[in-house]
């Protein structure tokens, strides 16, 4: 059938179709970054207004005390549904890396004796970089294995894994339950950075025994530039969850003005100074989009939009001018990134016409397919200026 009409089709029968509504994009352009920083969801920009008028201007600094300072982990719990989290598990404070760090040096901590954290060979730069710090800093030893070679890198060595849900570059989406067993298995902690699947699909920490994880956002929750991540600790770990970062917005009486630190009892004492209130109430609002949405229905419009748009580049893309390299089967997250030659001449003209990808190092072109906002017809556009592009350049 006529790739107009199967767009147009699947579209109309979009249960999540409602939701293009919620969010401010310009008309004309099709934005496929939304793995790199997500569209702004209507409300938040006058939401913000409100805020610096009402609580800033208004209350000043009575506002620390009339939500402020409460706001990590009540936004942590608008996030904990979209990872199969009950409450008091999850905070919002800090950057991803940030998080990483006190997330990995915490799970070192748990396992003394243990003397190696493994790392995904794959991984986003900046979880590697961390992760080679806090082996330093602990006298541990970093080894940058392949997810696939778990099983004979993991043994009595292993303190601490830390893995990339699904991988930023491929987009292929890693097995959590049955890589979380294997590291379990050998009495290794399992850290998951959840960067590129938080909001993608439904995910399931408590079910499977996560011990800890870490995520952005600003991708796919649509927060807004530099929103603060989340960092998840298991109920049963969060006594002995000894980060590093003591600053005293996770003591346990952080206006005593006490001269020792107390770690608070809770997964506050992951927190650490006072929390970004601006960029935390933007992401707040934004998360009010997902009120009503199931992460099911999400993750079928992601695999089938991902689907659309890799069988439109086969049919109008000549033979041989991209690879597709992320998975054509269900291991997927929302992404699909392509191999070009000329990947950063191509993004450059992709994006001088109004279809917004990414372009990541040597030659990998990005697409992220947002399903709370990317339609069916923006992905057959989106291949139909792709295949112009590599056929007449
Ligand atoms: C985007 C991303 C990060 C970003 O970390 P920041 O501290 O927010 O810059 C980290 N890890 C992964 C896997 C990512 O995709």
């Amino acid at each position: 059938m006529d790739l107009t009409v199967r767009a147009a089709e699947l579209d109309a029968a979009d249960p999540l179709a409602r939701l293009r509504a919620e969010f401010d994009l310009p008309p004309g352009t099709v934005y496929l970054d939304g793995n790199s920083l997500g569209a702004p969801p209507r409300r938040v920009a006058d939401q913000m207004g409100r805020v610096v008028r009402e609580q800033w201007g208004g209350r000043l600094i009575r506002s620390w005390s009339e939500g402020w300072w409460e706001a990590p982990q009540r936004v942590g719990e608008r996030i904990a549904p979209l990872i199969g989290a009950v409450p008091g598990q999850v905070v919002v404070a800090d950057s991803t890396s940030v998080n990483i760090f006190k997330a990995l040096v915490a799970a070192v901590r748990l396992a003394p004796g243990r003397r190696e954290i493994l790392v995904d060979a794959a991984t986003f730069p900046t979880d590697g970089y961390i992760a080679s710090s806090v082996a330093e800093l602990t006298g541990t030893v970093l080894r940058a294995v392949d997810v696939d070679e778990l099983p004979t890198a993991l043994g009595e060595r292993t303190a601490v894994a830390l893995l990339n849900h699904v991988d930023y570059r491929t987009g292929r989406l890693h097995d959590m339950a049955a890589v979380t067993e294997l590291v379990h298995a050998a009495g290794a902690r399992v850290v998951w950075d959840l960067c590129h699947s938080v909001g993608v699909l439904p995910i399931a920490l408590d079910a499977l025994g996560v011990d800890l994880a870490v995520g952005c956002t600003y991708k796919f929750l649509n927060g807004g530039p530099g929103a603060p991540a989340f960092l998840y600790v298991r109920r049963d770990l969060q006594e002995t969850f000894d980060q590093p970062l003591s600053g005293w917005g996770g003591h346990r009486e952080p206006f005593a003005m006490a001269p020792d630190y107390v770690p608070a009892e809770g997964v506050e004492r992951a927190r650490c100074g006072t929390p970004d209130i601006l960029s935390l109430l933007a992401l707040e609002s934004a998360l009010e989009v997902w009120d009503g949405v199931a992460l099911a229905d999400v993750r079928a419009k992601g695999l089938s939009l991902t689907g659309f748009f890799i069988e439109c580049v086969d049919e109008l893309l000549p033979p041989g001018t991209v690879e597709v390299l992320t998975p054509r089967d269900e291991r997927r997250g929302h992404q699909v990134s392509l191999r070009h030659e000329a990947a950063e001449a191509v993004m450059t003209e992709l994006i001088k016409r109004e279809v917004i990808g990414d372009f990541r190092a040597p030659n990998v072109l990005r697409f992220g397919f947002a399903p709370l906002y990317v339609t069916y017809a923006d992905a057959l556009h989106a291949a139909r200026v792709l295949a112009d592009i590599v056929t007449t350049a």
